[in-house]
Parts: C-alpha cells; structure tokens; sequence
C-alpha cells in the first residue's frame, strides 16, 4: 500500500490508524453486525457512538457545560447564514473582521441579514498578510456580536490573539484552527468549523454555541437555520451525517492518545517553524505573510521564479508530495499540515525544497 503525504487544505489528510480502525469496523461494528453507515442515527448503537463523540470533544476543547455542541450538515459556508439569522436580532447589527478571502465571503452573506460594520479591513494592495494588532480595533456600540476568522485558510494568516470585545459575542470560524491547540472556549459565544480539515470527513460541520445566544432568531428563519432546532433534538431533528460524526469520534479518541491539544499544539508548532524556517533561511522561496500572524496550519509560499511552479508541483508528486498547488487567488504553493500530517510529511518536504532549489536554484 502506497500512502503519500497529502498537503491539501481540505478535505485534508487523516490519521492512518482512524483510518484503519474505520477499515476494521467497516462491515462490522463492535459486533452490531452492521456498518456504522447503515444503522438507524436513533438506534442505541449510533447513539453511544454519538454520545462518546460529544464527551470527547468536550474533555479535548475542556467545553463548559453551558455550551452546546452541534453536529450539522452544510458546511461553513452554511454557518456563514445561520449565525446572523440566530444571532443579530437583538440589535439587526454586528461587526466582521475582514482578514481574507473566508472572511469576505461571511461578510457577503451576512449583509442579507442586518447592518454589517467593517470594524477590521486587514487587505493592502489588494492583499491580505496580516492582522491588526490586539488593540487595532473597536467594538460598534450596538454590535450583536463580532465575527472573525482566526485563520484564514488561503491566505495563511493567523491571529495570534483571541480579539477582546468585552461583553459582546465573539464568533468565531475554526474551519481550519480548531483542536490545533488548546482553546479558552468562554472567551467565545460561538465557534464553528465544517470537519474536512481537522476533524473528519467533508460533510460535518461543528457549532460549539453559548446557550443564551440560542433561541432568539429572526422571523422566517428556516428550521434547519435555526440553532434551538438542533439544540433540542441532540442534533438528531434529522437524519445528521452519521458516518461522518463517528469517524470525528475516532479523530477524538486520536487526538487524546496524542497527549490531547497541548500535545498537538507542540507537534504542530515544530512542523510550522521547520517549514517558515526553511522558506525564510532561502532567497528561492518567499512567505508574504507577517511572521507575527503566520498560520501554523496553512502555509503559502511562493517560488522566486513562478515558471518554475508546475515544475516544483511535478517532482514534488514524484516525490509523493501531493496536492501543494496553492490557492488560484494567491497562486504559488501552499502545504497545509493540520494535525494529521506527521512531523516526516514535513521533513521530507523541506528535503525536497532544499533539493529543489539546489538543482533549479
Ligand atoms: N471557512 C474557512 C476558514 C474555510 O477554510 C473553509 C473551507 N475551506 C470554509 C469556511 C468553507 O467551508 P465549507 O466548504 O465547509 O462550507
């Protein structure tokens, strides 16, 4: 069997061994006699499956219990919706951090919803490379909340602070941070991240909600918009996307075995600094980000001739170094190394880097 190191920014790598153990259950779950696939999501087999995810994530992210954890169908993208239509009816206003291409897209969609106020606007010459710092911004007076993302998956930039707003909500999309590192869960009112980079499989997405902000959402919202919904029914109003919310339990039981977050965040802050110290030592290849907000799950990079891309991309795949074309809006490479991609994937790519440009240099 031929594994090769995956560095796509999602659906991304996983664990081998979750993998494996998926593979070993697959026809025959703990002597159910069937797939987790194929069970009822109301039968007690998928229920102790769902249950047991939950708990772990809960210990992993140490999530207080006046938080719900909901396992929704519809990605980020869908989130992008759902979060003002629960959360701006108080005051039909709230703030959004632009810091890239994710976060313009939560803008759009929110603008549909209330009085959207542009409290951060992080893009120079039509760039985004950097974060303002901690006290680089203020809270509107009526804001329902502020939205940020943390880490903005095509750009590569990471804040390197949680934003304090005080008592107003802060929202967060995790999609490509969450369980890189350990986590101050009350400093949110809501986080949320679709599964397909540190999580599991595309087609589960994670809303981590304080319970005070669930209940108050705007006339006409959609039942399957509206958080109270899911919060009541266990996330089980409908048929929730089974597979994928046990293969995140065996994600979880992963990340435990691994020494838990604080076990992860020291593994993933070696793999990052190996890789920006390899980009930064070499005048081949460049990094544009600030190194104050470099991200330590996506990392672009570029090459100091771009004729030479589709090169680097061919005898990297020959070297079994997979899908490191960057983004088509910031062009150039981009290695994605969120918790699944060993400390080797990022050895051998640095290897390889080195002898890249040793020959094309
Ligand atoms: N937000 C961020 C930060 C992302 O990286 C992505 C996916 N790449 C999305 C939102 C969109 O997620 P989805 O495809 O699950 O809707």
């Amino acid at each position: 069997m031929a594994r090769v190191y995956n560095f796509s920014a999602g659906p991304a790598a996983l664990p081998e061994e979750v993998l494996e153990q998926a593979q070993a259950e697959m026809l025959d779950w703990q002597g159910s006699g069937m797939s987790v696939m194929e069970m009822s999501h109301r039968g007690k087999e998928f229920m102790s499956i769902a249950a047991q995810a939950e708990a772990d994530l809960r210990e992993l992210m140490a999530i207080p219990e006046n938080y719900k954890v909901l396992f929704l169908q519809g990605g980020a993208s869908s989130q992008f919706a759902a979060i003002p239509m629960n959360l701006i009816g108080r005051t039909g206003k709230a703030d959004y951090f632009r810091t890239g291409s994710w976060s313009k897209k939560a803008i759009a969609e929110a603008k549909r919803f209330g009085d959207v106020t542009v409290s951060v606007d992080a893009e120079q010459d039509g760039k985004f490379t950097s974060v303002p710092a901690a006290d680089g911004f203020s809270v509107s007076a009526e804001a329902a909340y502020v939205h940020y993302t943390p880490n903005e998956t095509i750009e590569g930039v990471e804040f390197p602070y949680i934003p304090a707003t005080g008592d107003v909500p802060l929202v967060a999309d995790m999609s490509s941070t969450i369980l890189s590192r350990p986590l101050d869960v009350p400093r949110y009112g809501l986080i949320y991240a679709g599964a397909q980079k540190n999580i599991g499989p595309a087609g589960l997405t994670i809303v981590i909600v304080r319970d005070d902000l669930i209940g108050k959402p705007l006339d006409r919202t959609p039942a399957m918009f509206n958080y109270l919904t899911h919060a009541d029914a266990g996330s089980m109003y409908n048929t929730p996307p089974t597979y994928g919310w046990y293969l995140a339990g065996l994600v979880f039981k992963w990340l435990k075995a691994k020494g838990g977050l604080a076990g992860m965040a020291e593994i993933n802050q070696r793999k990052a600094a190996k890789l920006y110290d390899a980009i930064d030592a070499s005048a081949f290849y460049a990094n544009p980000v600030d190194t104050a907000c470099r991200s330590w799950m996506n990392v672009p990079f570029t090459l100091a001739d771009s004729s030479l891309d589709a090169e680097f991309l061919k005898q990297a795949g020959e070297a079994d170094l997979k899908t490191l074309k960057g983004h088509r809006s910031v062009g150039g490479m981009r290695a994605s190394i969120y918790n699944a991609m060993p400390e080797s994937g990022v050895d051998a790519l640095v290897e390889f880097m080195a002898e890249f440009e040793r020959t094309n240099g």
